[in-house]
Formats: structure tokens, C-alpha cells, sequence
């Protein structure tokens, strides 16, 4: 159960990266109320940009262009907060949500000053996971809005900064929201594929996969002239499109109102998981026993731990019957490699006793 009512689930957020004109904001706001799609609209005036000089938001007269909207559409108006003053401002400008942007969950001195100044106001407030890949700081974020006394909290997923090859702006990282959800049940979570992906072609398949693994809602980022636009221009859809991103969304039912049988059905194949993974356990320890017995006699005849032409030809052997069993080369690599390192860590144990200590 989560403070967002049942009827807007998925909850769905839309508006402009940022308000540019008052004609723009509202332009954007009444299209996307048009299309009967939108629960919240969005829009920030603050924008904490990684370099100097780029747009850094109109400021407070954004505020007002916000009320405006609030008072054609009647939809709630969300706005992103970084600092005290932001806070009262929205505060007194009436702003119905507030949202903590990635580069500021990053700062805890940031999101206390934030949390301290809401302590005894009712808004909702949303905390973007940190642009790194670091669930304890988001915890520790969304810990000191519980903190503050604040109820209706949420998280919303944005993806992870990396470099390297780029598929997505910041990569998705999917585990690494599921692990906060684990660890923090009652807390919605809204998934953000615009600044996921950082292009329009794949908001669709992102927003989807957030349905799927029953996410509360949605954040997509929205502008009448998409090109034009003064931040985030190559993510941003026109209302239209974005409506239509919604449209094509299957939305898949919550497990607690399928029918018994379907319960039964999926309660037997878990079973088997069950036994499958307890399997899992204990070839694993199988393997760590021969490893730990090659740990001793490498030791007891002075012999390297890392065989280097061994590993090279495990790591293709699982890659190459990954690849037969339809599993992707990362994951495969990813298990044989974590394998792989536990091995050594139990060798180096061995390795690194000294016979004093053994003979304890
Ligand atoms: C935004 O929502 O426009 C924004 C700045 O996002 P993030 O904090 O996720 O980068
Ligand atoms: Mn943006």
C-alpha cells in the first residue's frame, strides 16, 4: 500500500526539463491535459547544470507561470527543490510536490537542509536516486526525509552515471532500485526513462520494463518543441508523443488480484526455483571445498594462486555455453567472474595464514 491512491497507478508526470516562457509552460501543460494522460505536471526552474554557463532556470517567476497552470488545468504542479530558499519559495508559491534532482541526493548536507526545512509541512516529496551507482546514499537521502517527519515520500529511479560505451545516458541499473524497494517496501517508486535514456527512440521500452517490475509510476520529460528545447533537448517528446508512449503500455496487474489459479500456478514453479537455487548453494560449496583443498596444496608447494591461461579458457568456456543457453555474455561473465574472485579470496585466506597461526 502506498499514499499514492490506487486510481493513479501508474502515476504519471509530465511536463518540460525545464519552464523556459510563461507561453511554453502553459502551452505544454494544456496539451498534455488534453490528452487525458497526465496525474501531476512537471516543470524545473532551478537546474543544477554540470557546467557553468549553460541554462541554469528563469528562477521564481517560473513559480508563478506554475499557478497559472494549476489554475487552467487543476493538474498539481511538481517542481525540483536543491536548497532552503528553494523550499520556502515553493512553499509559498503553493507548489503541490517537490522533487530532490540526482546531483543533489549526492550531497547529504544538501538533502538535510532540504528535510530540515519541510520538518511539519504535508508535501509530497520525491528523492532521485544519486547520479553514482550508491543505493546507501539514497537510503540515507530518503532516511532523512522519514526522518523530518514527512509521510508521503517517494523515490523516483533516474539511472547511474558511467562512462564508456553509451546505450543510455545513465544506465539503468535496474537491481540497484529493486534493492531499495527491498529494503524500503513502503516507499513508492516512480521510474524516470527520459533522463534514463537521454533519447526519445527508447522511452517506451524503459517506461515499460518500470511497469513490469511493477513500479508506482512515471516521470517523462515533455516540450512543445522538443528540438528547441533549452535543456534536455534530444530526450524530450511533444505531448502528443508522449501521450502516445502511455497509450502503448500494457499495464500489467498487481500479483495480489490474480485469480487462485494463477497463484497456484506460479506458487508450483517457484517451488522448483526454491529447489533449484538450493542447488545452487550447495554445488557452490562443492567448489569452494575442491578450491580451498587446491588452496592448501598450492601453498604447501609454493605455488601461485592465479593461473592465468586457466582462467582465460574458463571465462570463454562459460561464455561460449552461456551464449548456447541463450544467456547474455555480461551475465554469464558477471556469475563466473564473482565466482572466480571468491575463489581467490578463499586461497589468499589459506595462503596468508602463517603456520603460527595454524598451529594455534
Ligand atoms: C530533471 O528532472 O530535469 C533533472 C535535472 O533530473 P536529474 O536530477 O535526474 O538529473
Ligand atoms: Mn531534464
Amino acid at each position: 500500500m502506498s499514499w499514492i491512491a490506487d486510481h493513479h497507478k501508474p502515476l504519471l508526470i509530465s511536463g518540460p526539463c525545464s519552464a523556459e516562457t510563461e507561453d511554453q509552460v502553459i502551452e505544454t501543460a494544456v496539451r498534455l491535459q488534453k490528452t487525458g494522460q497526465i496525474h501531476v505536471f512537471r516543470a524545473g526552474i532551478w537546474k543544477p547544470r554540470t557546467r557553468p554557463g549553460a541554462f541554469e532556470g528563469v528562477g521564481k517567476i517560473g513559480l508563478q507561470w506554475l499557478q497559472k497552470v494549476k489554475e487552467i488545468t487543476g493538474l498539481p504542479v511538481m517542481v525540483e527543490v536543491a536548497n532552503s530558499d528553494h523550499v520556502e519559495a515553493c512553499l509559498n508559491a503553493g507548489i503541490d510536490i517537490l522533487w530532490i534532482g540526482a546531483r543533489t541526493t549526492v550531497n547529504p548536507f544538501a538533502v538535510q537542509e532540504v528535510a530540515d526545512t519541510l520538518k511539519g509541512v504535508d508535501i509530497p516529496v520525491f528523492l532521485k536516486n544519486p547520479v553514482s551507482p550508491d543505493l546507501e546514499l539514497w537510503i540515507g537521502g530518503m532516511e532523512r526525509l522519514l526522518n523530518a517527519g514527512l509521510q508521503k515520500v517517494g523515490a523516483i529511479h533516474r539511472g547511474f552515471y558511467f562512462s564508456g560505451e553509451k546505450v543510455y545516458r545513465n544506465r539503468p541499473q535496474w537491481q540497484i532500485a529493486i534493492d531499495f524497494k527491498t529494503a524500503m517496501p513502503n516507499i513508492p517508486m516512480i521510474n524516470d526513462p527520459s533522463h534514463i535514456c537521454g533519447r526519445r527512440d527508447m522511452l517506451g521500452k524503459i517506461a515499460q520494463q518500470a511497469i513490469d517490475l511493477d513500479f508506482n509510476g512515471l516521470m517523462i520529460e515533455s516540450h512543445i518543441q522538443p528540438d528547441d528545447a533549452w535543456s534536455d533537448a534530444k530526450q524530450q517528446v511533444t505531448p502528443e508523443v508522449y501521450a502516445n508512449i502511455i497509450h502503448q503500455l500494457i499495464i500489467r496487474q498487481p500479483e495480489h488480484q490474480v485469480s487462485n489459479e494463477a497463484i497456484e500456478y506460479l506458487e508450483r514453479l517457484r517451488k522448483k526455483i526454491d529447489l533449484i537455487d538450493d542447488e545452487i548453494i550447495n554445488i557452490l560449496t562443492s567448489r569452494m571445498e575442491i578450491v580451498r583443498e587446491i588452496g592448501h596444496y598450492k601453498k604447501d608447494h609454493n605455488i601461485v594462486i592465479l593461473q592465468s591461461q586457466r582462467w582465460k579458457e574458463i571465462l570463454e568456456k562459460f561464455i561460449k555455453r552461456g551464449h548456447d543457453a541463450q544467456l547474455s555474455e555480461e551475465f554469464i561473465s558477471k556469475i563466473i567472474k564473482s565466482i572466480h574472485d571468491e575463489s581467490i579470496e578463499q586461497q589468499e585466506k589459506i595462503m596468508s595464514k602463517r603456520q603460527s597461526d595454524q598451529d594455534i
